[in-house]
Parts: structure tokens; sequence; C-alpha cells
């Protein structure tokens, strides 16, 4: 049995002025955060929370999510987060699923938590009541064993109904040393924290804090311009981003370029288009492609700086603690055949939330099949290519729906493609494309196919155009092709 110190009051007794979270209005250090999480603490202990209830919260990226989240690390309770999108409908499955004791929510979602409350039974607490409950008297933990289960996060549920994933203390610990084992650690650091605190991204930004001593500059909503402004004046040096971010921050820096103290944007959460990192690279910012899940705790590959330009596309290595392989058919694959992505390090999840039989299929001797496609080439560097269950089988040769999409994407007029298979008698199935076009811009059919024609084998070039308004998108903003595969006429 492996035990660490309660990781924030450590912390708190190693560096405790050091700046812990900054917002636009405001700044907590560490000593600070720690009394406000055994605030947090002792009020959970009021409402009656105990070592082991499962908590949900729902809530924004804000600063009372963290000492809410570093309060429920003090009682030993497991936190539940919940995705601040999601229908009523998907969150009534969550909370039931995942045997909430208590759901605190936002004030602004009390619309949604009314309908909650009339769906199901749960007990609840609003964020300004919660922060006027009298403060109990919590036992708070000194330590805790690394392989107890500090989250559950449901999967995004693009491929299928979501999985409440089990993340353990152990699991986010060397989720954060692989991240830096790679990354370095410089005593300016700063981590931008614009993605969801509810997603593995988010939250492993700010644990990544309290291990490395760091300040999380926290962002409650994703603006181009106030991102931009935090990197090139408030110090932020690292941020992570999905692709469509930092398309907009692009966008917002124009002619301008970013401070050299900018040393990392993270890049994840799905495929990276080609036109994205090459503008990335003309522009000489430090992109660093990562491959992860919410199974993984974050990243498990990722690009390191060096190779950059020569494996651009990639999304690298394992990280330190983490090891893969490509497997078809029980057989472990040469470079440059591609499989089934396989996984296994210390942040790899101990299992599906009441999902044994999930559990089972896809972690095997703590190899986790990821149900992902890729190929590594010969010095190691892995591709991800698409998921096993969108892959378009056409006339015996395979398509990766997400290679004609970026090929799609890199049209100017275009700002959102999907592609999926749709059934032929001659090939036993033809890539089809949904395209949405910016507003002012016009394209045809036929532009878009020559597009493609001049950039891929005919056998991947869309047999057929439909433009839409929009694409069908999950709560995580990820392009849902199961639906889209219902469009095709
Ligand atoms: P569900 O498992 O419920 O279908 P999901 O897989 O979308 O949902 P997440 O854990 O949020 O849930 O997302 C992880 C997935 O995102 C990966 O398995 C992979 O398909 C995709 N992804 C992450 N990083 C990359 C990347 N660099 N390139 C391509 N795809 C990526
Ligand atoms: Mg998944």
């Amino acid at each position: 049995m492996v035990t660490m110190p309660n990781w924030l009051a450590k912390r708190a007794s190693l560096t405790p002025d050091r700046k812990a979270l900054i917002t636009k209005e405001e700044t907590w250090t560490f000593r600070k955060l720690h009394e406000l999480s055994k605030i947090a603490a002792n009020k959970l202990a009021a409402i009656g929370i105990k070592d082991g209830d499962h908590v949900a919260v729902l809530m924004g990226n804000r600063p009372e999510f963290l000492f809410l989240l570093h309060g429920l690390e003090y009682i030993g309770a497991v936190a539940v987060l919940l995705n601040t999108k999601l229908a009523v409908y998907e969150l009534c499955y969550q909370l039931v699923d995942s045997e909430s004791k208590l759901l605190i929510y936002d004030d602004i979602f009390e619309e949604k938590a009314a309908d909650i409350f009339t769906s199901i039974e749960v007990k609840k607490v609003r964020l300004t009541d919660f922060l006027s409950i009298e403060e109990g008297n919590a036992d708070i933990r000194s330590e805790w064993q690394l392989d107890r289960v500090h989250t559950i996060i449901y999967t995004s549920g693009t491929t299928g109904q979501p999985k409440g994933v089990m993340l353990t203390y152990g699991n986010h610990w060397w989720s954060a040393v692989g991240s830096t084992l790679n990354l370095g650690l410089y005593s300016d650091d700063c981590w931008l924290c614009a993605t969801p605190i509810f997603h593995v991204s988010g939250l492993s930004i700010l644990l990544r804090s309290v291990f490395y001593g760091i300040p999380v500059y926290l962002v409650n909503k994703f603006e181009p311009c106030e991102v931009n402004d935090a990197i090139e004046k408030q110090g932020v040096t690292i941020i992570s981003v999905v692709s469509q971010m930092l398309m907009r921050m692009v966008a917002d820096l124009g002619e301008r370029k970013y401070p050299k103290s900018f040393r990392c944007a993270l890049l994840g959460g799905g495929p990276a288009p080609k036109p994205l990192l090459e503008m990335c690279r003309e522009k000489e910012i430090p992109v660093y492609q990562t491959y992860g899940m919410t199974e993984t705790a974050s990243q498990i590959v990722t690009l390191s700086s060096e190779y950059m330009l020569t494996k651009l596309g990639s999304a690298g290595m394992p990280l330190f603690p983490a090891q893969l392989r490509i497997e078809k058919d029980g057989a472990v694959l040469p470079p440059n055949e591609a499989g089934e992505i396989v996984v296994k390090g210390p942040n790899v999840t101990i299992g599906y939330w009441k999902k044994e039989d999930a559990t089972k299929k896809n972690i095997i001797d703590g190899w986790l099949y990821t149900g992902d496609i890729g190929y590594v080439d010969e010095d190691g560097f892995l591709y991800v290519l698409d998921r096993r269950t969108d892959l378009i089988i056409s006339g015996g040769e395979n398509i990766y729906p997400a290679e004609v999409e970026s090929v799609i994407l890199s049209h100017p007029s275009v700002e959102e493609a999907g592609v999926v298979g749709k059934d032929s008698v001659e090939w036993g199935q033809v890539p089809v494309a949904f395209v949405k076009l910016f507003d002012s811009q016009t394209a045809t059919k036929e532009d878009i196919i020559a597009h493609c024609k001049e950039r891929l084998a005919k056998y991947k070039v869309p047999t057929d155009v439909f433009f839409v308004d929009h694409l069908p998108r999950n709560a995580s903003n990820k392009l849902m092709r199961k639906e889209l595969r219902k469009w095709i006429r």
C-alpha cells in the first residue's frame, strides 16, 4: 500500500506564499488555497459527507471548484465531475449511475438543477447556499493511499454511452510526473486552464499546479483575446488547448508573435488538422501534439518540442512511465502498420465504475485497448488515424475519416467537416462529406471534390458532399459520426 501526504497541505507547507491560483480579478496563494479547502471540507462534513461518499459537482471554471475539489480530497470523498453542457436526461443518468450522495451546483445551473430534481431523487445544494453553511468538523486526512479513487469522470460519449472512469490518486500523480518529465518544469511556469475542469484536461492542470508549486491561470470562458493577453502580458507559459481554441487564438494573434516565455501549447482532445499545425509552425508557436483520453488521466503520448518540425502530425512517444503498442487480431504489429492503439502505464484507470464487463474487455494485464487506430513509425512515433468504429472500408481499402476531414478543412471556405461511410453495392462503402461553410463563403460540391482530388487518393475522395448548418457534436464539442451516419439520405 503506497501512501502520500495530503498533497495541498504538503504544498502549502513547502511554499505557502507562492501563487496557486490566478484569475482576472484575484490571486490566491497555496496557503490561502489550503485554508479555503479546509473550510470547504468542514462544510462538507457539516452536511454529512464522509470518507468514500460520491459527490457530484456541476460547475464551470471558477475558483470555488478548486476549493471544493480539495475539500473533497481532505475528507476522502470521491468527486464526480459533470459536464455542464449535458442535457438534463444525461446528467440524471450520470448522477444515478455514479451513486452520488450529493450534487453541488453552480447557481447559474439553477434551472437545470430544478429539472434534475423533478426527475430523480438526489440531495442537492446550490453553491451560494453551500458557501453559507456553518462549518462542521471534518477529519482532515493527512495522507492518502495512491490506489484509492479520487475522481469519477464520464467519457465524452462520442462512440456510445459515456462510461464512468475511476481515476485514482496514483493515476493523477503519475500523469503529472509523466507530463513534467517530458515538458520540464521552469521556476516561472504558469499554466493557463481554459479547458473545463470537469474534463481530465482541466482537472490535471489544477493537480499539476499543486505538485509542481506553480500557479494556475483560470479562465471561466475561453475568449481568444483574453487568453492571448494572458500569454503576452500576464506571464502564462503553458496552455492546454483543443484545435478549435488554438485556431481562434492564432486568428486573434494576427501578425503578432508570442513572447519567448510562452513555451508550450499542449494540443490534444482530438485530431489536429495539418493546416493548423503548419500555420503554428510558420508563426513559431510551440505546439506539443498530444494523445490521451479520460481513461489515461490526460496525456499518455506527447510530441517533445525537439521533434515538432521533423515529426509534424505525430502525437509523439509514450511519456516516461507509459508504454505503447499497436495490435491487430491479438498480434503486435511492426512499424508503419495500422492497428489498435494499446497503452499501459500507472496513469491508466483501474476501470469503469460498475461496468465490469467493459473494464475486463478494455483493460487486459494493465494494457488499455483504446479503440483508436494508429501506427508508429520506425522511430517509435505515434500517428493517430481515427477511431476504430469510424473506419470506412471501401473496395478493401481503409479510409480514415479524420484524414479526409483534414483535407476538406484546408479549403478556405470550410469551417467544419464530417466524413462517414455510405453503403455502396460496388465498393461496400464510399466516403461522403458533410460540410459547414463559413458564413460569408460560398463553395459548391464540385469545388470541394476537386480540392480533395488534388490531395487524396481517388478512393478517399468523397462521392457526395452535403452542405449543412451545423454538425452533430456532443457536450464535449466532439463530432459524433454515429449521428452523422443517420443523416445519410
Ligand atoms: P467515448 O469513449 O465515450 O466514446 P471519447 O473517447 O470521445 O468518448 P474522451 O476520453 O474525452 O472520450 O476522448 C478521448 C478520445 O479522443 C481518444 O480515445 C481519441 O479518440 C481522441 N483523441 C485524443 N487525442 C487525440 C489525438 N491527438 N488525435 C486524434 N484523436 C485524439
Ligand atoms: Mg473513449
